[in-house]
């Protein structure tokens, strides 16, 4: 006698070619698992239920549109007329890069950079610089994912960077 080892959770498969089973039949006096082809060759004695079909052909595709709301952050940027802005409160304060740096608490040689417009400071430095003078420098902004343009000061400090990585190698 043939053993029955199939389990109740899985889909059946034909005992005799291994395709999903669809019925069970009796085949030279066994009951058998079948599919449709090699039902034919014995006498359906139950049909078994269909388990839903597997693959693309099922239904409908599932297509998950992404919430807009993730395709925008809000960023924060440096202001652009910040060079304008260090420029006029030094000259208010009748100091030099030198004297003015030390107010802002960052190197004389950066300071230069920050107010000739060759870079810009990083949100975190220019957080200080506006507690320090009082005006706004830091600018938060909605930027739509890969729409960015980098505004020209931006694109001085990345040449600047540019310039540093073509130094190192
Ligand atoms: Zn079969």
């Amino acid at each position: 006698m043939r053993r029955m080892i199939q389990t109740e959770v899985r889909p059946m498969e034909c005992d005799m070619c291994g395709k999903q089973a669809t019925a069970m039949a009796e085949i030279e006096g066994a009951k058998l698992a079948v599919c449709d082809a090699c039902g034919k060759h014995g006498r359906i004695v139950k049909q078994l239920p269909r388990a839903a079909p597997k693959g693309p052909a099922s239904g409908r595709p599932i297509v998950r549109s992404a919430p807009i709301r993730e395709q925008s952050e809000i960023s924060e940027q440096v202001r652009k007329d910040l060079p304008e802005i260090l420029r006029k409160e030094r000259e208010k304060r009748k100091m030099t890069h030198e004297e003015f740096s030390a107010v802002l608490n960052v190197r004389a040689s950066t300071y230069h950079h920050f107010e000739s417009g060759a870079i810009l400071p990083d949100v975190e430095l220019a957080r200080r610089i506006e507690q320090t003078l009082k005006i706004p420098i830091v600018q938060t902004v909605k930027t739509i994912k890969g729409e960015w343009k980098n505004d020209t000061e931006t694109k001085k400090g990345l040449s600047l960077g540019d310039f540093i990585k073509t130094k190192k190698k």
